[in-house]
């Protein structure tokens, strides 16, 4: 075990897409960038990721994304979550690191019970740690899940009551909150953790997700 960990250890890295040696992510496979001009929430047009009075309607300070889901971006979360591949999380940390504001307490957007035991581990916490560690931010997981909601199939409306009835915050929690994720969608999931944390007493939330679907 000791070997194994002192021989990855000095063992040059290997790209998480495409495998080639050298580092966790070649010049080869480049991460799409974040795709600007068109709101999250109401698809009218926006500078950033969502237009300002979306951001006001669902109660999120701002959004920011590191790259567009495509491309070895999708590869990289596909690894973190169906392949268990724990180096990707510490990658697309990496990446967000830039996006983080310098205060605030990071609270990950918990993945759903199912997939926690199917993974045995819960992506966005981890990808919360690598930022911590890395930023001196503290993390708070105070959201949990309720339990299973299938969402496949449903309409938005009927998705976001899903998430928002899933989705609790466990203590009440204060200052400036930085939602983490994965993957942003539609926007639902984060909206809904934004109204639970402001309830639950966060002065301000800003979401920022690895990449945007
Ligand atoms: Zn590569
Ligand atoms: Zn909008």
């Amino acid at each position: 075990m000791l070997i194994t960990s002192l021989v990855s250890f000095f063992a040059p890295a290997n790209c998480l897409v495409c495998g080639r040696e050298g580092s966790l992510l070649c010049p080869g496979c480049p991460l799409p960038e974040p795709r600007y001009g068109r709101c999250l929430f109401c698809h009218g047009s926006a500078e950033a990721i969502a237009c300002p009075d979306c951001l006001l309607a669902n109660q999120l300070a701002s959004v920011a994304v590191a790259a567009r889901y495509a491309g070895p971006a999708e590869e990289l979360v596909a690894k973190l979550k169906y392949h268990g591949d724990r180096s990707a999380a510490h990658l697309m940390a990496a990446r967000m690191l830039p996006l983080l504001p310098p205060d605030g307490v990071l609270v990950p957007i918990p993945a759903t019970l199912e997939h926690i035991r199917q993974r045995g581990f819960d992506q966005a916490q981890l990808i919360a740690r690598h930022l911590s560690r890395r930023s001196g931010l503290p993390v708070s997981p105070v959201l949990a899940r309720a339990g299973k909601h299938h969402q496949k199939g449903s309409d938005k409306a009927t998705r976001h009551a899903a998430m928002s009835d899933a989705l609790s915050a466990t203590r009440p929690i204060y200052g400036s909150v930085i939602l983490i994720d994965d993957v942003l969608t539609t926007g639902a999931t984060m909206s809904a953790a934004a109204q639970l944390l402001i309830q639950a007493g966060a002065e301000s939330v800003c979401g920022i997700a690895f990449s945007q679907a």
